[in-house]
């Protein structure tokens, strides 16, 4: 489970750039759950994602995974949390540029020290599950906007991640990976994940359990 308590997040805070992005937000996550996160642009979505994806810090206010509040974790913690428990699709992709997909896939399997031989082959079997297994040795730059996306959710996978979050996945790809990475977030809760994803897309009410709405920087 994720709880949010009275989470606020300013950014530039007491300067004249100050943007109050999320405000006395509270918020419980089951486990297991599909939580979908709607609202305008500069509603705070992302910046709610990033502080449930340990990326961010709040301002104020605590979180608590498994009963565990994170908020009190070092970086060090948070980010052996983050390589454990969580896998993160995020709007730009983020994948680095000149590596090849396998190892843009691979990449979190570095630091917990597992070898080449075994990161390939794991890397392969998601790229196969995401037809690209013919695009294993191709650079993001080599890709189009949908298989760099799919590259980029076979990434957040790779840990087998017990919390999956996505910020606006289905923005930049065409209809029919769309479907597939629906597909997809369905099958990982059916294997046990908890959800949450920021979008527009209304197709996604549809397969969530909760939907939530922001407005400035507020949850309604
Ligand atoms: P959404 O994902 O709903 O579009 P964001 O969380 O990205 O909303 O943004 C919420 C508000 O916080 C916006 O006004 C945005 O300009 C501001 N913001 C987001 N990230 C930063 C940042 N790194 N520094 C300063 N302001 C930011
Ligand atoms: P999609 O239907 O996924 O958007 P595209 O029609 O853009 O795919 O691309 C078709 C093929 O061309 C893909 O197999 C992709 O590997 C290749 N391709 C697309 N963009 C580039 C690029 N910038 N550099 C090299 N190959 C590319």
């Amino acid at each position: 489970m994720i709880r949010m308590e009275n989470i606020r997040k300013w950014y530039n805070a007491n300067t004249k750039h100050e943007v109050r992005a999320v405000e006395e937000v509270n918020l419980t996550i089951a486990k297991n759950s599909f939580v979908v996160l709607k609202g305008p642009s500069g509603s705070g979505k992302t910046t709610l994602l990033n502080i449930i994806g340990t990326l961010d810090r709040p301002t104020t206010g605590k979180v608590f995974i498994n009963e565990e509040e994170i908020t009190a974790f070092s970086d060090i913690a948070l980010s052996v949390l983050r390589r454990e428990k969580i896998g993160f699709i995020f709007q730009d992709f983020m994948l680095i540029p000149r590596l090849p997909s396998w190892e843009n896939v691979s990449y979190p399997l570095i630091p917990v020290g597992i070898g080449t031989k075994e990161r390939f082959k794991r890397a392969k079997t998601l790229l196969d599950m995401m037809d690209l297994g013919e695009r294993v040795t191709h650079t993001p730059e080599e890709l189009s906007g949908g298989q760099q996306q799919r590259v980029a959710i076979a990434r957040a996978l790779i840990n087998n991640p017990g919390i999956i979050i996505a910020d606006e996945p289905t923005s930049n790809i065409d209809e029919e990976t769309c479907v597939k990475l629906m597909n997809t977030l369905i099958e990982l809760k059916n294997r046990g994940a908890t959800i949450v994803v920021a979008a527009h897309d209304p197709r996604f009410k549809e397969i969530a359990d909760e939907t939530f709405t922001m407005r400035n920087g507020r949850l309604q």
